[in-house]
This record gives C-alpha cells, structure tokens and sequence, in this order.
C-alpha cells in the first residue's frame, strides 16, 4: 500500500481528500502545516506528498525542498494561479495542480508521478500468478508472457486504473471504444471479457481477478 501524505492548512480539504485517497487503496497521513510535515518526513517515508503552497505555519516550497532532499516526489495543490507560482512549482515539484480540483483528475496524476518514480511500481499483480507491466506492456502468469490482443489488453488495462471500483457495461465500451470504434457494441464486449478471462484466470468459469456484478458490470479488485 502506497502511503499519501496531505500537507494542508484548510482542514475541510484535508478531510475530503483523506476520504477519497484511501478509498482509493492510500494509507493516508495528514499534516496542518510545515512543521508536522517535517516532522512525518523525519520519522517515516510517504511515497508521495500532496503540498498545498500557503501555509499558515509556513511555506509548501519549504517542505518540497525537505521531500526532495530525500528524493520523494511532490504534487503541489494550491489556489494560487499566478504564473511565477506554477512556473517555481512545476521546477521544484512533479506536477502542480489548482484548487478547486477534480479528484479523478488528481488521482490520475498522483499515478502518473507514482509511475514515474517507482520502475517496478509498473509491474502490478492481479493474483493468481498474473502480472502486468503496464510500462511494457506486457501481461505474463508466473512470469510467462501471456499473448493478448491489443483489445484484450486495453480492456485488461481498464480494469488496472479502475481497481475496487464497479465498471459498468457502458463505462467499459467508452473506454474502449477508441481503439475498437463501432466493432464493439454490448455482445461483443461480452466475448472480450469472456477471451480476457480464458487467458488470465484460472478457472473462467469462476473468475478471481475480473468479477461479474450482476446486472451492472465488473469489478476488478
Ligand atoms: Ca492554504
């Protein structure tokens, strides 16, 4: 589990974003201000920080340098638009993001950074002996490569930035449907996930990595 830490002064923003990462799968840590946020980087190490520029006790650059010395990456979260702001974010941090902000777009983006960062943080595990390195883009089981075919792994990668959550039929066609255009429609997806299945799982009869939510779609945990 990849650890969140959220330096914040505003505390509804605070709570609203610890609610939503760890719904997302984060361990979440949370500090009000400079002072704790240098504290939690001395006692342990998040895998990322989130570092809203102004502080009550403080300055977000102070505690990006503190974060950099030990090489973590930052994702600045701030009102602040001005162009001299962004421009010393985007050089001292990996990404900068204005408030108010979307938190899928958020998500997306503390991905990317994690991504970035951590070369094995590519390869993820789906159980049953099943790995995938979305940077190769390769799928293997126990470490032999298993072919997929370019839809199949789409529809495979969906399911990756998706985890715990419930994809609906529909949600699923619009996500691929850029690589598989008018080729797919409802039945068709049927018979995707179905071949997915027959190359990913060990018994497709009673899949363990893509579960069927009856009547509403799949789920991938
Ligand atoms: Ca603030």
């Amino acid at each position: 589990m990849q650890t969140v830490l959220i330096v914040e002064d505003d505390r509804a923003i605070t709570l609203s974003l610890e609610e939503f990462l760890s719904g997302e799968g984060f361990d979440v840590q949370t500090a009000p201000g400079e002072k704790k946020a240098l504290q939690l980087l001395a006692s342990g190490r998040p895998d990322i920080l989130l570092v809203d520029l102004g502080l009550a006790d403080g300055s977000g650059f102070s505690v990006c340098r503190a974060a950099k010395a030990l090489k973590l990456p930052v994702i600045f979260l701030t009102a602040r638009s001005d162009e001299e702001s962004v421009v010393q974010g985007l050089d001292m941090g990996d990404d900068y993001i204005s408030k108010p902000f979307r938190p899928r777009e958020l998500l997306s983006r503390i991905r990317n950074v994690l991504r970035y960062y951590g070369a094995d943080s590519s390869v993820v595990s789906l159980g049953g002996g099943i790995t995938a390195d979305t940077e190769k883009g390769v799928v293997s089981r126990n470490g032999d490569p298993i072919a997929l075919s370019a839809l199949e792994y789409r529809l495979l990668l969906v399911f990756i930035d998706n985890r715990g959550r419930l994809l609906t039929r529909n949600k699923l066609l619009e996500d691929i449907w850029d690589i598989a255009g008018d080729f797919v429609n409802d039945n068709t997806l049927t018979v995707y996930i179905k071949r997915l299945r027959e190359k990913i799982e060990e018994d497709p009869q009673d899949p363990k990595i893509i579960k069927t939510v009856r009547g509403i779609g799949y789920r991938m945990d």
